[in-house]
Formats: C-alpha cells, structure tokens, sequence
C-alpha cells in the first residue's frame, strides 16, 4: 500500500516531480537565510542573533528581486542571484542574498521563479515577494511557543 497513488493521481502528480514545489523552494531559500545568521550591522553593530530577530526587528523595503530575472537570463549557468533589502533601526540598508548557496539550488530557484511567472502571468518580482511573505510567516509563526 505504502507509496501506491490512484491511477488518476499518478498524471497529476507527475507535473509536480518535474518542477520543484512551492513548499520545497521556501523551504531552501528559508534554510539558507537562516544559515546567514548571526548577522551584524556594519553601521552600527547591531547583532541579529536569528532570521527571526532580524524579521522582527528590520523594516522591510524596496522589492525582492532577481537579477538574472530581470536581465532575463533564465538558462544563465552563473546566477547573480537574488535580494532582499530591510533597514536597520540605525536607518542603514541591509541585504539578504542568495549568495553562498549551493549553485544547483539557486538554478533549482531561478528555474522555479521561471515556471512561476508564466504560470501565473505575474513578474518574478511578485513570485519572490510572494516567496518572501511565506518564509516570513512561517518563520514568525514556529517560534511563537
Ligand atoms: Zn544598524
């Protein structure tokens, strides 16, 4: 019985084999962010011991981007990559990047973001900031015990 899927869900669930899922892409970019911490200030050495305290206590601006999204390079072997900006309580701009993170997992996002955006008739833009909404959430909502 274990792993047998009914005949019709077998099609559906072939779709889903092909492309990473939604849940898995968060859960990269969620791990890698973390992985980032503890952070500092530069400006004013304020520390962010968490990806938590940071959320917390930064203001988010501007709109999570993709570089190679925007230059339109979706089969790019070298990504730029992506970031996210919050200011500091000093008023100085931070950036979280997708720098570091393992090259496969990066093509794995891009080509996610890729799929996202014509599926939705959205901009990558809206993909990651949709993106950026759900590890916030689901970050903010686990350590709330
Ligand atoms: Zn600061």
């Amino acid at each position: 019985m274990v792993g047998r899927l009914p005949v019709g869900m077998a099609r559906s669930s072939w779709h889903s084999i092909c492309t990473v899922s939604e849940d898995e892409v968060i859960q990269t970019v969620r791990r890698h962010f973390e992985s980032l911490f503890p952070k500092v200030c530069p400006n004013c050495g304020r520390r962010f011991d968490t990806l938590r305290d940071y959320i917390l206590v930064t203001r988010r601006i501007g709109l999570t981007k993709s570089y190679d999204a925007e230059l339109g390079e979706w089969k790019t072997t070298q990504p730029i990559g992506s970031v996210a900006m919050a200011n500091c309580p000093c008023g100085s701009t931070l950036a979280l990047t997708t720098e570091g993170m393992m090259l496969s997992k990066r093509l794995a996002l891009l080509e996610w973001v890729r799929v996202e955006t014509g599926r939705r008739g959205t901009s990558p833009t809206e993909i990651l900031e949709h993106l950026r909404d759900k590890v916030r959430e689901q970050v903010l909502e686990e350590s709330n015990e």
